[in-house]
């Protein structure tokens, strides 16, 4: 039997493949591989896309958090806020740098840091919040960056998996000091290989992640300040260009499947669902729901031949790499409760229509027998 995949990659690459393997033939042939023309190019149309005024090309989104940090001198002695329900490198980051992540609960509703509790953690040692808009959903901003004017306070939008997502039509990685974005294969906007990027409007910041990306120098083998290796290679950047001409049809494809999800499952009163709120527009880079028997209902999925996972099964808190901050079972009860709630079901821009009607009985009728059991 052939598997619902969450994510077909192959399918998408097989959609695009004469201009990718152009792309990639102009790089082989120019002979620039690291920073080049195809780097330059699409640092210039991620900035024009995003309605930024500059966007870096990094490694990987986790440099690209690490570097938005040191770019504002975020070091020892600094707390930085950020939402215990997320991917390990948003906090990692932080401790890179020698500062200390807070951690802070979600809001249950909607998955995304709480607004309250991120005032509640607030210290004078506090110097910066890491955001993070999980799934493709925007955090909430607007209180987000009134906190962080009131306090005078940096702000690093984690856009990882919001690429293109917006509040009222501004997009997110603009509200911020400074944005991080991944490229990595399975984002909305993935390379064949790693890639990430940081976005702001500020040219010293922009300035300063430029040097640190190439070993803290502006000019070859003077150094300013300790930097690392941190590019995006020609090749990728030659195939992001590609593929950012095609975002906002995908995008719009993932919205159209969660559309059909959403009203699949709105008489299903055990499943939470994303909540679709005016003005906020939602990548759906996961489209996420929440229920009571999650383990059961994924491996009857998997039975069935739908693949879903679970981001994430163990907020920042509980990972024993932060076992030093001493955080512990009932610490942040919604970001627990939803460690075992959630569950990310298949949604490739490109799935077919009877693969979605598939997944919504199954889902439907699952939870159906698994509630009532
Ligand atoms: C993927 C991801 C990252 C890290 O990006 P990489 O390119 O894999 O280093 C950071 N934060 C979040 C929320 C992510 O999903």
């Amino acid at each position: 039997m052939n598997e619902i995949p969450i994510l077909d990659l192959r399918s998408q690459h097989r959609s695009i493949r004469k201009d990718l393997l152009a792309a990639i033939e102009g790089v082989i042939d120019n002979g620039q591989y690291i920073v080049g023309p195809n780097v330059t190019a699409f640092e210039d149309e991620f900035a024009r896309y995003l309605g930024a005024s500059h966007a870096i090309g990094l490694n990987s989104g986790t440099d690209a958090l690490h570097l938005a940090l040191r770019a504002l001198d975020v070091g020892p002695g600094d707390e930085v806020i950020t939402t215990t329900f997320s991917f390990i490198a948003t906090a990692e980051a932080i401790s890179i740098v020698g500062a200390t992540p807070v951690f802070v609960d979600i809001d249950p509703r909607t998955w995304q840091i709480d607004a309250k509790a991120l005032e509640a953690a607030l210290t004078p040692r506090t110097r910066a919040i890491i955001p993070v808009h999980l799934y493709g959903s925007p955090a909430p901003m607007g209180e987000i960056m009134r906190i962080a004017r009131a306090h005078n306070l940096d702000v690093i939008e984690d856009c990882a998996q919001s690429v293109a997502a917006a509040i009222d039509g501004k997009k997110t990685g603009t509200f911020g000091t400074i944005a991080a974005f991944s490229f990595f294969p399975s984002k909305n906007l993935g390379a064949c290989g790693d890639g990430g990027a940081i976005v702001t409007d500020r040219s010293d910041l922009a300035e300063r992640v430029r040097a640190l990306r190439a070993h803290g120098g502006r000019k070859k083998y003077y150094h300013e300040e300790i930097g690392l290796n941190s590019r995006l290679d020609e090749i990728q950047a030659a195939i992001l260009r590609v593929k950012l001409r095609h975002l906002d049809a995908w995008t719009e494809s993932r919205r159209a499947i969660a559309k059909r999800y959403n009203e699949g499952f709105a008489s299903s009163h055990a499943i939470q669902r994303p909540i679709e709120e005016t003005g906020r527009y939602n990548v759906y880079h996961q489209y996420t729901i929440g229920v009571a028997e999650r383990n059961a209902l994924q491996e009857r999925l998997r039975a069935a031949g739908i693949a879903t996972a679970v981001y994430y099964p163990l907020p920042l808190h509980l990972q024993p790499a932060y076992a030093m901050l001493r955080g512990k079972e009932g610490d942040m009860p919604f970001s627990e409760a939803a460690a075992k709630s959630v569950l990310s079901l298949p949604v490739s821009p490109d799935m077919p229509e009877s693969d979605q009607n598939f997944v919504i009985n199954a889902v439907r009728e699952l939870t159906l027998t698994l509630s009532a059991a």
